[in-house]
């Protein structure tokens, strides 16, 4: 049997010839890698050099147009046809698609269109009617107390400010905002949803881990006047292009403002 010939060791210059990486010597330092953030590509990187950083406002500025030109008439995909309406869809939408909300609220509105007849609704005909829409329960009590509260407290009209509609079951932070910039054209707040907080962490808008975090840090870094529509416009980018699991990054118009760490695709 013929006896096996080891292969020569490799010096680091034969290894370089050959393609393959040497391993480095004992004792020879390490060399520092480059201070790139994982997940980014040098284009991305250059551009928010360019630009001055992930909040400078030009970056912001870059990000707001690209998002009126890719949704220039992003609303609200709830129907409604009063403030009343949308305050109820608002509620029943909590873990719920709006779909299916839109699905639900044609025949409950039907059966009782004001508040003054759904705070006499049972509260078994209300499950029975927004059942689909998930947590029918809670749901079901909320919108019949938001009914007693505005007809008890706000004369059977949605109230038209922040800290007044807070007060009304059901209706948290989000809900409020929501109807107050559809209804009544008012950005008190920016309303963050799921995709609303996922899209801000991923455009590195906003770092906070609670969507009053990033709803405050969304005040501070965007203009006032963009505040309602910014929340459509993401919400729909969140539907269509950057969803939650494998973002389109290739149909993304902000893919190079953008070096998300989960993102699928670079220019
Ligand atoms: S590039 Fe990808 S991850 Fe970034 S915003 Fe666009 S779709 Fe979302």
């Amino acid at each position: 049997m013929p006896a096996t010939k080891k292969a020569p060791k490799k010096t680091p210059k034969k290894a370089a010839a050959s393609g393959k990486k040497a391993a480095p010597a004992k004792g020879t330092p390490k060399a520092k890698s480059t201070p790139i953030k994982k997940g980014l590509e040098p284009k991305a990187l250059a551009k928010t050099r360019a630009l001055g950083g992930d909040l400078a406002p030009e970056r912001i500025a870059a990000i707001l147009k690209g998002l009126d030109e890719a949704y220039p008439n992003a609303e609200c995909a709830l129907h409604h046809r009063s403030p009343w309406e949308l305050l109820v869809a608002t509620i029943l939408s909590a873990q719920c698609t709006d779909v299916r909300v839109n699905m639900v609220t044609p025949e409950l509105f039907r059966r009782f269109p004001t508040p003054e007849a759904m705070r006499k609704a049972s509260l078994p005909e209300l499950e029975e009617l927004i059942k689909t829409t998930g947590f029918y329960r809670n749901k079901a009590k909320s919108i019949k107390g938001a009914a007693e509260k505005i007809v008890t407290d706000f004369g059977g009209k949605v109230p038209q400010t922040l800290d007044e509609l807070i007060t009304v079951p059901g209706a948290a932070r989000k809900t409020a905002n929501v109807v107050l910039g559809v209804s009544f054209g008012k950005a008190e707040g920016v309303v963050v949803d799921t995709h609303v907080f996922r899209i801000s962490h991923r455009l590195d808008l906003a770092k906070g881990d609670t969507p009053q975090k990033v709803e405050q840090e969304l005040m501070e870094i965007l203009p006032k006047d963009h505040w309602i529509s910014f929340s459509h416009q993401i919400i729909h980018h969140g539907r269509q292009v950057c969803i939650a699991r494998s973002p389109k990054c290739d149909k993304c118009n902000l893919e190079q403002l953008c070096h998300s760490e989960d993102k699928t695709w670079w220019s």
